[in-house]
């Protein structure tokens, strides 16, 4: 078993960088499990981000978290492009096991897992990310001025979403499986009142087409079999999030939907000396600023608990 650590971080995005940054500033030599697939997290797949302050042009998404690893590492953050499969973090000193079965023990954890967005798994997904194909409306809304939009999706976010790229798009279609909206009736009755807004009822996105970037979609209805062409260069993705939080179910609080829960404003879950910040805990803004700013604040709240604990 290694020697005990002042504090280990699980997750490498936004939140997972800066919590090592401010951690390894403060010369708690923190140690980073950034995952074994998607270290960098979310912004490892797209293209340009235009709303993370500091960079006047923008920056690509994949650039950005190179800058923000090298920047932990700089100030002696210990990065492992590796998975946590396994935590105990119940008593003083928690355990976090490596996928080779390796454990890892600190005094202090920083949860930094993320959310992944729902896809539709279909082909041409992944590789259309980021040229015509979003799950974030906020981030990329901008790129699609004067365009015509599809959304995916019956919720509250799918009409936020729809109600938000209005402002930019030519039009904007929301196909839905069914024929009634999942979303709050003001959140409809705004989507409804939107010129820019029409619904494709009974409907699911059968093909994603495009090479290189989007160029439509093949519909196909979903009572009748048939299918449809719908030319448009933007489609977003509104059909959910999923926190990655398997490892923490029955260890620490979670809400009705599976984000790990804080004492808010602090980023303190129900056990001491475990904090938790980004996408993980937040279900509203979901950026990489505001993952960031959380990562910051875990440091700050670890870095406090260490401290008492001298
Ligand atoms: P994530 O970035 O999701 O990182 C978490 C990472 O933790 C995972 O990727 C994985 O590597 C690691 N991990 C998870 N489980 C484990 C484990 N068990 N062991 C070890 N490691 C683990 N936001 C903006 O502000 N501007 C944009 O332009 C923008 N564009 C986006 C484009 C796309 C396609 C997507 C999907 C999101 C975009 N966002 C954008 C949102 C932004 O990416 C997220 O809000 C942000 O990345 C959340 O940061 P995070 O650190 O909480 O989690």
């Amino acid at each position: 078993m290694s020697d005990v650590r002042n504090v280990i971080i699980i997750g490498s995005g936004p939140a997972g960088y800066t919590a090592a940054l401010y951690t390894a500033r403060a010369s708690l030599k923190p140690l980073v499990f950034e995952g074994s697939v998607t270290a960098g997290g979310a912004l490892m797949n797209t293209t340009d981000v235009e709303n993370f302050p500091g960079f006047r042009e923008g920056i690509m998404g994949p650039d950005l978290m190179d800058n923000m690893r090298a920047q932990a590492e700089r100030f002696g953050a210990e990065l492992v492009a590796d998975d946590v499969i396994a935590v105990d973090l119940t008593g003083d000193i928690k355990s976090v096991t490596d996928s080779a079965g390796t454990v890892h023990r600190a005094k202090a954890v920083i949860v930094t897992t993320g959310s992944q967005h729902r896809k539709l798994n279909l082909p041409k997904e992944d590789m259309l990310s980021g040229r015509g194909v979003s799950w974030c409306a906020t981030c990329d809304g901008f790129f699609f001025k004067e365009q015509d939009i599809a959304v995916i999706g019956g919720g509250d976010t799918a009409m936020e979403e729809a109600t938000f790229l209005s402002r930019f798009a030519r039009s904007v279609q929301i196909v839905h499986r069914r024929d009634s909206l999942r979303a709050s009736k003001a959140m409809q009755e705004r989507a409804f009142a939107n010129p820019k807004i029409s619904f494709v009822w009974d409907s699911e996105v059968a093909e994603i087409k495009g090479d290189g970037k989007l160029s439509g979609l093949t519909l196909r209805n979903v009572k009748t079999g048939e299918t449809s062409e719908l030319p448009v260069s933007g489609l977003f993705i509104a059909i959910g999030h999923d926190p990655r939080t398997e490892l923490f179910k029955g260890v620490l609080d979670l809400d009705a939907e599976g984000y790990l829960v804080v004492q808010s404003p602090t980023t303190r879950t129900n056990i001491p000396g475990v904090f938790a910040a980004g996408d993980v805990v937040d279900h509203t803004y979901r950026q990489a600023i505001t993952a960031a700013g959380t990562g910051c604040s875990a440091a700050l709240d670890a870095e406090k608990y260490l401290a008492a604990l001298a």
